[in-house]
């Protein structure tokens, strides 16, 4: 049973500013190395947007509603000083929601064990009622609360590579696990410091939300280290049934935003051992940053290969 990789057309059109590190080029190299005889058999899966509803289990409606009014007609709005909303951006935004809820749908009736969400805006850095970050809806955590609420889905994990720490999933989880103690979501992320947005201090971690710094100028033996010692061992504890991974290429080495040393290779090591802990299904993965887009398509194909353990 070959992967499925969910895109959307409207992840094309989310303009942002020219040099703008989160633009549609990230997508458009994705599409052609999909498109390659890497992934021949591989399924393919055009998003729907989400319903408001769906939406509303991660922000807030007023919010929501909120960024209808502020679309543009034409042109660009900016939300803050590098998050900006165009024409499509809503509609973009409601498809990436999209594309996980049916990720989440194909993989619990079975259809795939592994998918992959190629879809922007990114969403980790979104708050119940904020955008920042580049990020309008936080896809990763809708589509947590999306497994819990539709497929009752008790145990749902989110591992969060991206360089960046994400603070609107930080939050969101923290609060839902304060009103629903008896359905906790896991989270974890690794990110550097300091570095925006800086949040996700590890003196503030829970049993159930844990970040950590990379340690400066990270390579991959430190990365390694950091997840064998901390991640891996919290992972396997807590159990999941379902596990979503923030995907953010950003801590490679050739990469703009970042201040890491990885190595593509690294990328594909962690997900091998993250596809090992979940006996290599109940696996959806989004992505998140990376902006380097030479060594995003090479992070990616890695990624992918690692999680299904194609031997291609
Ligand atoms: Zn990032």
């Amino acid at each position: 049973m070959k992967p499925i990789i969910y895109t959307s057309p409207y992840s094309l059109h989310h303009n942002t500013p020219e040099g703008h590190p989160e633009n549609a080029t990230r997508i458009e190299a994705l599409e052609v190395l999909f498109a390659s005889e890497v992934f021949e058999g591989w399924q393919n899966k055009s998003s729907q947007p989400a319903d408001l509803e769906t939406v509303g289990l991660a922000h807030d409606e007023d919010y929501l509603f909120d960024l209808q009014d502020k679309t543009p007609e034409a042109g660009l709005v900016y939300l803050d000083g590098d998050t900006v909303l165009s024409p499509q951006s809503y509609d973009a935004a409601l498809h990436g929601a999209g594309a996980v809820c049916d990720a989440v749908d194909d993989v619990i009736s079975g259809k795939t064990l592994v998918a992959f969400c190629a879809v922007r805006p990114p969403g980790h850095h979104a708050e119940p009622d904020k955008a920042m970050g580049f990020c309008l809806m936080n896809n990763i955590l809708i589509a947590a609360r999306h497994a819990q609420t539709k497929h009752n889905i008790q145990k749902v994990a989110i591992i969060d590579f991206d360089v960046h720490h994400g603070n609107g999933t930080d939050v969101m989880t923290r609060q839902h696990n304060q009103n629903h103690p008896e359905q906790p979501i896991f989270y974890a992320s690794t990110h550097g410091h300091p570095l925006f947005p800086m949040t996700g201090d590890p003196k503030d971690n829970t049993q159930y939300v844990i970040n950590h710094y990379l340690p400066d100028k990270c390579d991959g033996e430190a990365f390694r280290a950091l997840y064998e010692e901390h991640i891996f061992p919290a992972l396997k504890a807590y159990k999941p049934d379902l596990l979503l991974l923030s995907s953010g290429f950003d801590a490679h080495k050739d990469d703009p935003l970042g201040h890491a040393h990885l190595e593509t290779e690294d990328f594909g090591w962690l997900a091998s051992n993250l596809s090992d802990i979940v006996d290599n299904k109940n696996i959806i993965s989004v992505l998140e940053g990376g902006y380097d887009v030479p060594s995003l398509v090479s992070c990616v194909q890695t990624h992918l290969q690692h999680l299904y353990k194609a031997k291609c």
